[in-house]
């Protein structure tokens, strides 16, 4: 099963894509574990991608593409994956189509976790004060939603017109988002 999290910063994806995961017994791969990750281990990648990311900008598609192919080649996708956070570009989304096919693969679900816009601010603010990260800070937190609108949202379309695409209601617990999620992965045919 390969299933992809759509939804603004803030919206519970790395929650939900963590819980989905360890549900379906398949990895959860999220690029900005993954690039928060090289930053702490101070790799070139990290050193590139640190100013960017505090900026609340995006990590330039070769590289985050090209991260996502090694990922996805190891041997403990080979049953499925979560993508947590990618594709966030049309451009990443079109080479995630393309590194599929080249396998035999597609797509299975694409969740969009959907939370009003107070909402998630709201959470980005309690995450900076509990998680201290450097790019939750209200400045970067406004770019990042900008970012967001301008070359993520497009993909709810681009989804719609390809994929099977649900959407979620990210505004309840945990519990009951999980539930949602659940409920439409049993829609598609494509249950945990
Ligand atoms: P996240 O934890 O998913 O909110 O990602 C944190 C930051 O990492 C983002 O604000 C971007 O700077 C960078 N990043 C994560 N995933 C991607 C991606 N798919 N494409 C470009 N930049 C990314």
């Amino acid at each position: 099963m390969i299933v992809v999290f759509l939804g603004p910063p803030g919206s519970g994806k790395g929650t939900q894509a963590a819980r989905l995961a360890q549900r379906a017994k398949i990895p959860q791969i999220s690029t900005g574990d993954m690039l928060r990750q090289a930053v702490a281990d101070g790799t070139e990648l990290g050193r590139k991608a640190r100013a960017i990311m505090d900026a609340g900008e995006l990590v330039s598609d070769d590289i985050i593409v090209a991260m996502i192919e090694a990922r996805i080649s190891a041997p403990d996708c080979r049953d499925g994956f979560i993508l947590d956070g990618f594709p966030r570009t049309a451009a990443q989304a079109e080479a995630l189509e393309r590194m599929l096919a080249s396998r035999g693969l597609k797509v299975d679900a694409v969740l969009n976790l959907q939370v009003d816009e107070d909402e998630l601010a709201q959470r980005m603010a309690g995450r900076a004060r509990q998680e201290g990260r450097s790019d939750d800070n209200p400045e970067t937190i406004r770019e990042r939603l900008r970012v967001y609108r301008e070359k993520t949202a497009p993909l709810v379309d681009w989804y719609s017109k390809k994929d099977t695409i649900s959407s979620i209601d990210g505004m309840g617990s945990i519990e009951e988002i999980s539930g949602g999620i659940d409920r439409a992965l049993a829609r598609e045919g494509a249950a945990a």
